[in-house]
């Protein structure tokens, strides 16, 4: 195959969020672009990831409240589920939304154009891209990285001989890589205790999946709060989950049931099995056979491309942003994340203007599990380890009337305070909406806004916001003698 060779001004390894934004403000800046993509167009939030998990989150909730209703009066209903049905409404909403938030932005190929194939770098300034048909090398002027991120494998004995799923179960039937999952297992093993595993593990669960849930922490969702994880942990063993924490992992094998996983612990060794085996043990860039060894662009220990505060690799024309960055200069892998550095990254590759900084401080991050975690700022832990001297303090959602009077008070939300100045460094709620009040928290972050600040402002009231001004107020006073709206 004889190699075309083609020449833009900014060549973008990747089409997700990332790679779309820093594409779209190329475009708005005069310049020409080239997308490259082995999978599907728009990457793994439109396709197999937030997307089609939220949908499906959505409709196991409807499942789940129809068969526990929360108010006396109304009768439990057991709504069959369909699952092929399911899954084929989803490749419907994900075809609708590529085709409107991504397909149609490409309406001017002479500005950006998506080349399909496997990207690699053949020299600082070139790409080559290879599918079943052709290979295409692409000169670029300046170069992008935003590959994004994997499932990561461990290596366990006797992985390699079991088939197993990843969270690419959750991509739709246009996938070349045929990776969706089209018969619901009556019986799962999640191996994880992280945002995926949970999200997945009372997802397959609500549907009347049996659901093992299996990690070596401590508890599920390492890195939190505490009080979080606890609450969460027993909210979902209530539902019927089984989770098993402390387990290190010996090895997995076929069994007649599917699938059987060798466990050590507490000094004991436990089998547990079931049909299907889910990996969700974390991400990692995808930054192998890429070629970065070859132009010198240098990955950190966990793989992530290494950039300065203005997205820069150490070869000054090519740039990275999104999961491919991990928690690089702070940043986390999350789709509006990717989508606001793809534009900086872009700026500074092409605007000519001086360079702007990406700002990591402030970044809210949500599990939507029901109910859902939202976070924003640091943990009592992390204020701790940065040295900072601060107080917190947690209570529960009982106290929040409109969480009393919609007969849902599970949860907690937990404030963190710089001392003595009472500036809010950390939010951490468990219940529901928290993934709407959580935007209030950020704002308040950003602003350096103190617990007086949340105790002044007016709250909607009844709203699971109030929770804020509740947990702001319980610094000073008993939050369980206070009228309605009284501060
Ligand atoms: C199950 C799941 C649920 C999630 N839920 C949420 C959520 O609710 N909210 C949220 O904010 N985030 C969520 N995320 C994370 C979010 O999907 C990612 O942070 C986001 O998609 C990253 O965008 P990106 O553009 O950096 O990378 P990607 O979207 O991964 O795009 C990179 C693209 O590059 C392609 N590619 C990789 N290597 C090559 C190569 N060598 N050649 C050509 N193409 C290549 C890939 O196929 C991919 O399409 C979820 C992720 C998963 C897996």
């Amino acid at each position: 195959m004889t190699a075309t060779h083609e020449r833009y001004d900014l060549v973008i390894l990747g089409s997700g969020s990332t790679a779309f934004a820093a594409a779209l403000h190329a475009a708005e800046l005069g310049k020409t672009v080239a997308m490259t993509e082995y999978r599907t167009v728009g990457g793994t939030c439109a396709n197999r990831g937030c997307l089609p998990s939220k949908n499906l989150i959505e409709a196991a909730r409807l499942v789940y409240d129809a068969a526990h209703p929360r108010y006396p009066g109304l009768s439990p209903v057991c709504m069959p589920v369909n699952w092929a049905e399911l899954v084929a409404q989803k490749d419907e909403i994900i075809q609708e939304y590529r085709t409107h938030k991504y397909e149609s932005l490409l309406d001017h190929p002479e500005r950006i154009q998506v080349v399909l194939g496997q990207a690699a770098f053949v020299s600082d300034h070139e790409v080559e891209v290879r599918s079943a048909s052709e290979v295409r090398r692409l000169m670029g002027e300046q170069i992008l990285i935003a590959i994004g991120s994997t499932s990561e494998i461990p290596s366990l004995a006797g992985l390699a001989d079991v088939p197993y799923l990843t969270s690419d179960l959750l991509s739709s039937a246009d996938d070349p890589w045929e990776t969706e999952l089209r018969e619901q297992p009556r019986s799962l093993l999640i191996l994880g205790g992280g945002y995926i595993a949970l999200e997945l593990g009372q997802m397959f669960a609500r549907f009347g999946t049996q659901v093992t849930l299996v990690t070596r922490g401590k508890s599920i969702l390492s890195g939190y709060e505490p009080e979080i994880a606890q609450s969460l942990s027993e909210i979902l063993q209530e539902e019927g989950l089984r989770i098993v924490t402390g387990a290190l992992v010996r090895g997995v094998a076929s069994s007649g049931e599917g699938v059987a996983l060798s466990v050590q612990r507490h000094g004991r060794a436990q089998i547990f099995t079931a049909e299907k085996l889910l990996i969700a043990t974390g991400r990692h860039p995808n930054t192998r056979e890429l070629g970065l060894e070859q132009v010198g662009v240098g990955v950190d220990a966990t793989g992530a491309v290494r950039v300065d505060r203005t997205l820069r690799t150490i070869v000054p024309h090519i740039w990275a942003a999104g999961d491919v960055i991990g928690r690089e200069t702070e940043s986390q892998m999350a789709t509006p994340v990717g989508a606001h550095d793809g534009k900086i990254a872009a700026h500074n590759a092409l605007s000519g203007e001086s360079l702007r900084e990406v700002d990591h401080t402030v970044i809210p991050r949500v599990i939507f599990t029901d109910p859902q975690v939202a976070v924003v700022g640091l943990t009592d832990e992390e204020a701790v380890t940065a040295g900072m001297a601060c107080t917190c303090n947690a209570i529960p959602l009982s106290v929040v009337p409109r969480a009393a009077a919609i007969r849902d008070t599970r949860g907690v939300i937990k404030m963190v305070l710089e001392h003595p100045t009472r500036r809010v460094v950390g939010v951490s709620m468990l219940g529901t909406n928290a993934s709407e009040v959580i935007g209030e928290a950020a704002m308040a972050l950003r602003f350096g806004a103190t617990t007086d600040d949340f105790i002044d402002l007016v709250h909607v009231y009844p709203t699971m916001a109030e929770a804020l001004k509740l947990v702001a107020i319980s610094f000073t006073k008993d939050v369980n003698r206070l009228s309605c709206c009284a501060s």
